[in-house]
């Protein structure tokens, strides 16, 4: 497992990030986020994930299938996060 450090712009960053993409955020907030979104690689990331979950949720409820890669992506990075991916 790598180590994360996070500085507290990152622990701002992620904490809004749900906000961030749920479109709740002034204009000024969201730049400040995607700015550090595109300077911070461990947080872009994270944002990444969400994101992707995000729009496979939508995908699923708007009866469209997310793309294979995608999903297999998202797939990888969770059996990264967790001890036994497997059944
Ligand atoms: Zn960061």
């Amino acid at each position: 497992m790598s180590r994360e450090h996070e500085s507290l712009e990152c622990t701002y960053v992620l904490e809004r990030v749900y906000a961030f993409l749920d479109h709740e955020l002034d204009e000024a907030s969201g730049d400040e986020i995607r700015l550090h979104l595109i300077s911070c690689e461990p947080c872009l990331e994270r944002f990444d994930i969400e994101q992707a979950f995000k729009s496979l949720v939508a995908r699923r409820c708007g009866g469209d299938v997310a793309p294979q890669q995608l999903r297999e992506k998202i797939v990888s990075r969770l059996s990264q996060g967790r001890p036994q991916a497997q059944a």
